[in-house]
């Protein structure tokens, strides 16, 4: 349509539901329409046809909800923390807290699993409030083994970023933890920071300004405008794991590691390599002149009780 010189497209996404095959009434035929609707929404094309798994899906995803409701409000979330170690001293440079599900049913349960659940449905705010927070709780149980404050690397979902009350929220948890003897830092996915700019950037400001450290998480993975990186405040660059992994075995991956680490260091940023199981690339990193290690061969993530036995190890 040609609205006022403007060229204004519409699209249409329809789910189907046929009688009698689909539902014998108006209200289940309706209903089972919706749910093909919200997949057709869902998986990003114009139509879909009903089918009965759509309902299952949808009170699988509902039930998960509602348990991860609960797990929140039973305190069923933990903070495991990962070692970073820097690479020229091979001493700890901090931690990376991630978060864990300790369900009592099924035991633990990965992020992977139900961060993008968390995402879907909103609940990522309160559970990303909830780590800022804990962090400072989890600092006083190790303040006594810690010489040196502790700086501690909280992951930030794009719904946090794009709250408005991110800001307040960071400055909060950045006080607390000070307060028990630790730093804020915030990792952000590149992909996130690059689609929030513009609203971003002042607000990272803000948190630069605390003294927080801005990791840009997965670096590589997504399409960084060098400009807005030299632009915006940032710490260091974290360079996905899919490429360390990949350097051993193609010298294409060896090449984007190796760029990576000279335009971090043209920008005058520091660079983690996230992902570092095998002394083989350990040692690519280090003649790459890579700043920092995080990975398996230096440590696993562990739950707060452990953080003081790794302080010690790399003290
Ligand atoms: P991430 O931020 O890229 O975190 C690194 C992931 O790689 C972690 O998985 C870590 O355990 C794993 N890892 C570290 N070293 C190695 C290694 O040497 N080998 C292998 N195979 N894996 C390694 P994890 O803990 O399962 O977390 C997965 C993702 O979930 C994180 O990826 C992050 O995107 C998200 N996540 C975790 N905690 C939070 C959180 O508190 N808030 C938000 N928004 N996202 C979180
Ligand atoms: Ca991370
Ligand atoms: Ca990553």
């Amino acid at each position: 349509f040609l609205v006022e010189g403007e060229e204004l497209r519409v699209s249409a996404t329809a789910g189907v539901a046929v009688f009698p095959v689909d539902a014998q009434n108006a209200e289940a035929l309706m209903a089972n329409a919706e749910a093909a609707l919200n997949s057709a929404k869902s998986q990003n094309v114009p139509l879909l046809f009903y089918g009965p798994e759509m309902n299952a899906q949808a009170a699988e995803s509902l039930r998960m909800e509602n348990r991860l409701k609960r797990a929140l409000e039973n305190d069923e979330l933990a903070l495991w923390y990962q070692p970073k170690i820097d690479v020229r001293t091979g001493k700890l440079t901090g931690f990376e807290a991630l978060m864990r599900w300790m369900d009592p049913q099924a035991g633990m349960i990965s992020p992977a699993k139900f961060i993008p659940i968390m995402e879907q449905t909103g609940l990522i705010l309160d559970a990303g409030n909830w780590a800022l927070s804990q962090v400072a709780r989890d600092c006083t149980t190790w303040r006594d083994a810690a010489k040196t404050a502790l700086r501690i690397a909280v992951n930030v979902s794009p719904l946090q970023l794009r709250a408005k009350e991110f800001v307040a929220n960071v400055i909060d948890a950045a006080d607390s933890i000070e307060k028990t003897g630790g730093l804020l830092d915030l990792e952000i996915t590149e992909s996130v920071i690059m689609e929030n700019v513009d609203a971003g950037s002042p607000k990272l400001q803000t948190v630069r300004g605390l003294g927080t450290h801005i990791y840009i998480d997965d670096f590589g993975t997504g399409y960084s405008s060098l400009a807005y990186i030299a632009r915006l405040p940032i710490y260091a660059l974290k360079i996905d794991r899919s490429f360390v992994v990949g350097m051993t075995q193609s010298e294409d991956a060896r090449g984007i590691v190796n760029s990576v680490v000279s335009l971090a260091h043209a920008l005058k940023l520091r660079v983690v390599a996230e992902g570092v199981e095998t002394e083989v690339q350990a040692d690519l990193l280090r003649k790459m002149a890579c700043d920092e290690f995080q990975g398996y061969l230096f440590g696993k993530p562990v739950p707060a009780t452990d953080v003081p036995a790794i302080m010690r190890k790399f003290s």
